[in-house]
């Protein structure tokens, strides 16, 4: 994985948060203050435009200026969380020497645990982390299993949409959508669902390659 792979899965994952754009505001709308895609699309493109910037740079360091970025850019819960993840991703050990398939993984797990502790949320909260705990830790185990990696990859576009769709009949216990208490079940989490637009659209971009 280079710094290249990251602004290609960028441009790819703003084509899929653009085309599900009017879906994700609308469970904002619903549970939350409507503004998530915006901060989505937001992130995105400012990662998208760090490209002649970070385009040479060595993995850690593009990790921590998209992560500075994506802090300084993006308001909401999403901001902060996103950016930690980076910002975690860009401290993984020897990542400026490559970045094989099993590193990437061990980099992925290490930003979710540091978004987990940022957050304090962990899986049956109704937020992201219902997607990106169960992802990170089927990649683990995969990696661990020596499993095959379109077979991974495959397993972990399940897991995403399975964590996504879990988050409906759940009650929020973090975020805004707690403040709804009771109200807040039947509703998917618009964080649980872009993020699982996020892993399907990589994960389907290894898949095809
Ligand atoms: P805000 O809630 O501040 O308006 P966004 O709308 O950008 O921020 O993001 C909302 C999403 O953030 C929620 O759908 C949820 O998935 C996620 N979220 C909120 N609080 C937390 C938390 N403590 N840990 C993990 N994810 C969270
Ligand atoms: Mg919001």
């Amino acid at each position: 994985m280079s710094v290249d792979f990251l602004i290609k899965k960028a441009k790819e994952i703003k084509i899929v948060i653009d085309n599900n754009a009017p879906e994700i505001e609308k469970l904002d709308q619903e549970i939350g203050d409507g503004d998530h895609i915006f901060n989505v699309q937001r992130g995105i493109k400012l990662v998208i435009e760090l490209e002649p910037i970070i385009k040479d740079l060595p993995m850690s360091e593009a990790l921590n200026q998209i992560a500075m970025k994506v802090l300084s850019g993006i308001g909401g819960s999403s901001g902060a969380l996103f950016g930690t993840l980076f910002m975690t991703m860009g401290k993984s050990s020897d990542i400026d020497v490559g970045v094989d398939y099993k590193k990437a993984i061990n980099m992925f797990a290490y930003g979710v645990e540091a978004v987990k502790q940022r957050g304090k949320a962990d899986v049956g909260e109704k937020t992201m982390m219902d997607v990106l705990i169960p992802v990170a830790n089927c990649l683990k185990q995969g990696i661990e299993n020596n499993k095959d990696l379109k077979d991974l990859m495959r397993e972990a576009i399940e897991t995403a949409e399975k964590g996504m769709l879990s988050t409906k009949n759940l009650l929020a216990t973090k975020g805004r959508a707690s403040y709804l208490g009771d109200r807040s079940k039947g509703h998917i989490d618009p964080g649980a669902r872009s993020s699982q637009l996020m892993i399907k659209t990589v994960c389907e971009s290894i898949l095809n390659n």
